[in-house]
């Protein structure tokens, strides 16, 4: 018989049935009523969980076009920018913003490690930075920036936007927008919502959208603010065709945290972090983010001697469980586990029994 295949990577992560089932409804017209009352209802809730009194945007495309879209609306030609590195996608943030003509200043940690909120404060205070960019989770190390802090150091400097990346974080680790003093945060619909990939989410607070028009017009199209604000507040209104049956698999995922809690939800992210990592340390193995700054959304997990990535991987793959390999300098020495989103007690217990009859099958 042909195992199932648990796709324990850090994204996409497990469709669960009722999320699946919204997918596969017969697509409507973006005009039909229901529609539009869905999607509607479901900018309402983002905003209300997430905690932002300005406006939230569910758009078509992936973190990386919320990456742009975040920078696109708060900085134009030649402002300064601080980016805060962790990791490849703190790095990717880089040349998002050297190819649209900003001052990049970077401040960057070691892999496994976080660039502190005192470090972050010292920086700021050398230029009129007009953005700082935190990435919350970085996926290529499985380190959580402290986001909270940050913002109290960032509240400090009047002209700089805060913008984070929660594209592995957001609907797993605690994040409040406003709370945070945030003025950006975006993520994907496939980590911590469930969702399959294809939708971008983003959260933009009051002082972000007064930074969009004191910049008058900018120079990007599909990802200005001004364009989806008016589809977003009524969405009988048309610019890009609705990605129809992924906001309603969104709104099925909003519906399940609603049920779980958000509370509750970031709890049961830190019990099931701890859980799996408390068993993979048994097991021989190590975990690459130091212990202060260890993410709940993702495990990056370092092999013990003598285990090959290549032929670990596979026959884990064999075992149903896929994971992801190291990126960077990482590779070929670690596998990347994802325990987001709508995850329970019998996929975990699985993918740790697949990663010890692995460990049984190779040595
Ligand atoms: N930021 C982070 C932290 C990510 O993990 C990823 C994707 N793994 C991205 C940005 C880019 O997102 P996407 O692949 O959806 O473009």
């Amino acid at each position: 018989m042909k195992n199932k295949k648990l796709v324990m990577i850090p994204g996409p992560t497990p469709v669960v049935r009722s999320i699946q089932d919204q997918m596969g409804r017969e697509t409507v017209s973006f005009k039909d009523p229901e529609f539009m009352k869905d999607y509607k209802d479901l900018i309402v809730d983002l905003k209300d969980i997430f905690r932002v009194k300005g406006e939230a945007f569910v758009v078509a495309g992936t973190g990386t076009m919320a990456m742009e879209m975040a920078i696109a609306n708060v900085t134009k030609d030649g402002d300064n920018v601080l980016i805060v590195s962790n990791g490849y996608f703190g790095d990717r943030y880089i040349e998002i913003c050297e190819r649209k003509g900003l001052s990049v200043d970077v401040l960057s940690a070691e892999w496994g490690d976080t660039v502190t909120p005192e470090e972050i404060e010292e920086k700021l205070k050398e230029k009129d930075y007009k953005a700082i960019t935190v990435t919350h989770v970085d996926t290529s190390t499985g380190t959580v920036a402290k986001v909270k802090e940050i913002g109290e150091v960032v509240k400090k400097f009047e002209d700089t936007i805060y913008i984070v990346d929660g594209v592995c974080a957001t609907a797993g680790e605690k994040e409040y927008v406003d709370d945070y003093n945030i003025d950006i945060l975006f993520t994907g619909s496939q980590k911590a919502f469930g969702v399959a990939p294809g939708l971008a989410i983003l959260f933009a607070g009051e002082r972000a959208l007064k930074r969009r028009e004191e910049l008058g017009t900018i120079r990007e199209y599909y990802v200005d603010f001004h364009k989806w604000i008016p589809i977003m507040n009524d969405p009988s209104k048309y610019f890009g065709t609705p990605p129809i049956n992924l906001i309603w698999a969104l709104k099925e995922s909003v519906r399940l945290i609603k049920e779980e809690g958000i509370e509750e939800r970031y709890q049961r992210h830190i019990e099931d972090a701890s859980y799996i990592q408390k068993k993979l340390l048994d097991m021989g193995f190590d975990i690459l983010a130091k212990k202060e700054c260890r993410a709940v959304t993702l495990s990056n997990v370092l092999y013990p001697e003598g285990v090959d990535d290549g032929e670990f991987r596979k026959v884990l793959s064999e075992e149903g469980v896929v994971v992801a390999g190291g990126l960077g300098e990482y590779a070929g020495k670690l596998f990347r586990l994802g325990h987001m989103g709508n995850i329970d007690k019998h996929v975990i217990a699985s993918t740790l029994a697949a990663i010890e009859r692995t460990l049984e099958r190779i040595k």
